[in-house]
């Protein structure tokens, strides 16, 4: 057992101080799934939960192997409402329909802001709505088609999931297996584990293609940053050239890049002033070394990772306490005495991870 996160009796309600989350409906997401009888998992890694361990490894035992996280924000659930009414938005045009079916969008919107936890800021559904009204008339003629998947359905936020590699174990892990394996929640033996097979998934948001026969695969942003220095941080975005590698590896043909499709919106300020809502792109060009790179430094993280998981010790990059977004979710956890800490986890100020790109 991790001396800093020890075992012992979980006390939920012992926590004070810390906002109270709701725990959103779903089964918990687990870091393996195993291979039929065997001693052999699968382990799905996407960018947004992935790119956490990158950061701090302490971060990623957290949010992965003990499946927590701080249940959202008003920015998240903005940006998945736009994300649903973009999706409707090209659906509707690589079906060749006239109109979007707004009807739908304003269901999507509703959706995903029933039940939260916290207030809408300026982010309302409203607005959600008025910025896709404005997107489709913006962009009406595209100078892009839309590519179609290997059995003809539009390109459109499509899930993926490949291996990117096999990593030998064998050792008796001394996590319990309902910690870890999905659907194993009544088994508390130790972990035996042979192979792990990592996956790369995610969701990619669109495909075009352009008028010279390129591939341009779209990554939808809302921001509230906007500007040359913020557009510039995603050329070496390793979630980028991921699904570059990722639309490589489907359709076989590689990429010319990335677009960065950028949804600015603020809050304008009291007097009216300042930009409240811009519509940007810029193109990422890769090339196939950086497309082999991303892969081999991917593959090295994740040994790494496992190496981690194998010694039950996950160590923490405290210069990624504090970002351009803040502080880090898990900053009270983290300031917690070490016997402390399991129990801060699994209080009310987090609440366990059901989201997974392959369901959604
Ligand atoms: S607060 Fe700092 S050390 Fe703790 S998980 Fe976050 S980044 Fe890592």
């Amino acid at each position: 057992m991790n001396e800093f996160l020890s075992d012992i009796d979980l006390d939920f309600a012992g926590v004070s101080g810390a906002p109270k989350r709701i725990q959103p409906p779903g089964p918990i997401r687990r870091l393996f799934q195993r291979i039929d009888d065997t001693n052999d998992f699968v382990m799905d890694i996407d960018w947004s939960t992935f790119s956490g361990y990158m950061e701090c490894a302490q971060k990623a035992e957290y949010s992965m192997i003990y499946s927590r996280n701080d249940g959202g924000s008003i920015a998240l659930t903005y940006g998945r409402a736009i994300h649903k009414g973009l999706e409707e938005i090209y659906l509707a045009r690589a079906r060749g329909h006239l109109e979007v079916n707004w009807a739908a969008v304003v269901s999507h919107i509703n959706a995903e802001y029933s039940g939260l936890p916290f207030e809408a800021d300026w982010r309302t559904p409203e607005r959600a709505l008025d910025t896709l009204l404005k997107y489709d008339t913006f962009y009406a003629n595209e100078p892009y088609s839309i590519m179609a998947d290997e059995h003809g359905d539009p390109f459109v936020e499509k899930p993926f999931s490949y291996t990117l590699c096999a990593i030998p174990v064998n050792k008796t892990l001394l996590h319990k297996t309902s910690q870890l394996v999905k659907s194993e929640e009544n088994n508390d033996e130790p972990l035996h584990v042979g192979t792990i097979y990592v996956n790369w998934t995610g969701v990619i948001d669109l495909v075009f293609m352009s008028k010279d026969d390129h591939l341009w695969p779209v990554d939808h942003k809302t921001t509230s940053i906007a500007g040359p220095a913020y557009y510039k941080s995603f050329a070496l975005s390793g979630q980028f050239i991921g699904y570059c590698a990722a639309i490589q590896h489907l359709l076989h043909q590689k990429p010319a890049g990335m677009l960065g499709n950028f949804i600015v919106g603020r809050k304008a300020s009291a007097k009216g002033k300042g930009v409240s809502h811009a519509l940007e792109r810029e193109l990422y060009t890769y090339e196939q070394w950086q497309l082999d790179k991303w892969r081999y430094d991917t593959v090295n993280h994740a040994e790494k990772f496992v190496h981690d998981l194998s010694d039950n010790y996950f160590p923490a990059n405290h210069t990624s306490c504090q970002n351009k977004y803040g502080l880090c979710k898990y900053f009270a956890t983290c300031q917690a005495e070490p016997s402390d800490r399991l129990q801060h986890l699994m209080s009310d100020a987090y609440v366990f991870n059901v989201w997974n790109p392959l369901a959604d």
